[in-house]
């Protein structure tokens, strides 16, 4: 048998996995006892619970069910879902699951940005206030390891979190000797908690809408790295000086950066990387400062250096195009479609950041 037949054999086992999976949820709402359960599946009875609960779920959630039913969604995806969506009355948590028709093209990292964008969005105070009762449970906490270490985690704000770990990472890779990246980030972590005078260099983007920044709407904004933050963070974060704003149009697309910058390359650059903020491969989130902008259609085959020809690749991917085994091009209407070496062909399309105008 040859990859590609394996690969459609593969494709096929794991939609009637999906499938499977949805008829043992089916099962799992109709027992009562969940050490029944656990005893029969061998399984501990938290995860006889968590069956009861997804199995509950089914219900708030029709539509991503239909799709497991119809294997085209798996456990692990729809658990992702009912995880983000438990706080929302059932109400909400269907209006999440109405606008998830596409959820089966999108991998559980993306679904979850996703999902979170529209947590936002449906509940906006909700989101604001569980936003306001997690800051209160921010911690860190020191655990001791052998050989004398010890792993240090902080619980905190994501976007704080966000932008204490890129200038570690930044602070790190200023650093020109054979340390591993790891020890490097380790030490400048040391460095800039114990006193060095290092100044703050990173800087992120905060993408929001202008009715949102207005107070017009609750549409969510969208921090690089971090996803999507309720309106009233998001406000919060592009009234301060150290973050650039970037405003976006009637259908939620960039207009502008925020900055005077006419001159393109720069500009356009800056334009790229906001409109798509992560690597433009299906699949893959990696944000767009980690990433080359590259020409979909080469520069030196007649390819042109607009918009719409230009989309941020990060190193894997790039290397995959480059090296000729998977292919990638981009239609008039900005769609972007990757093809496999087995023959495959994924889309992927720039997200709008906040919501269309209503008209
Ligand atoms: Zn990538």
């Amino acid at each position: 048998m040859g990859q590609r037949e394996i690969a459609e054999r593969m494709l096929e086992v794991w939609k009637r996995l999906a499938s499977a999976e949805f008829d043992l949820l089916c099962c799992a709402a109709e027992l009562d006892d969940p050490h029944e359960i656990a005893l029969l599946l061998r399984i501990p009875l938290g995860r006889a619970r968590r069956l009861q609960e997804q199995a509950a779920a089914m219900d708030r959630l029709p539509v991503l069910a239909r799709l497991m039913r119809d294997g085209l969604l798996d456990l692990d995806r729809f658990e992702a879902v009912r995880k983000l969506t438990e706080n929302l009355d059932e109400e909400k948590a269907r209006q999440v699951d109405a606008r998830l028709t596409g959820a089966a093209e999108l991998n559980s990292r993306e679904l979850r940005v996703e999902v979170g964008r529209l947590v936002c969005l449906v509940d906006p105070l909700g989101a604001e206030i569980r936003h306001v009762r997690a800051v209160k449970r921010s911690e860190v906490r020191y655990k001791p390891m052998p050989d004398g270490m010890a792993e240090l985690t902080a619980y905190l704000d994501a976007v704080r979190a966000r932008q204490v770990f890129d200038q570690i990472t930044a602070d790190a890779e200023a650093l020109d000797d054979d340390r591993s990246r790891g020890e490097k980030q380790a030490d400048v972590f040391v460095d800039r908690m114990l006193g060095s005078d290092r100044p703050v260099t990173v800087r992120t983007d905060v993408t929001v809408s202008a009715r949102t920044l207005l107070g017009l709407t609750t549409d969510p904004g969208y921090i690089a790295g971090v996803g999507y933050v309720d309106a009233s963070l998001a406000r919060e974060i592009a009234a301060q000086g150290d973050w650039r704003k970037v405003l976006t149009d009637k259908v939620g697309m960039p207009i502008g950066v925020g900055r005077k910058r006419y001159r393109p390359p720069k500009a356009l650059r800056d334009f790229v990387m906001v409109r798509d903020r992560v690597c433009q491969a299906p699949g893959c989130l990696r944000p767009v400062a980690e990433c080359e902008i590259d020409h979909a259609r080469g520069f030196a085959s007649g390819g042109s250096t607009d918009e719409r020809n230009l989309g941020p690749f990060c190193d894997v991917h790039h290397y995959l195009k480059t090296i000729g085994q998977y292919r990638f091009r981009r239609d008039a209407d900005g769609t972007r479609r990757w093809t496999t070496p087995l023959g495959f062909e994924y889309e992927t399309r720039p997200r709008a950041i906040a919501e269309p105008d209503p008209p």
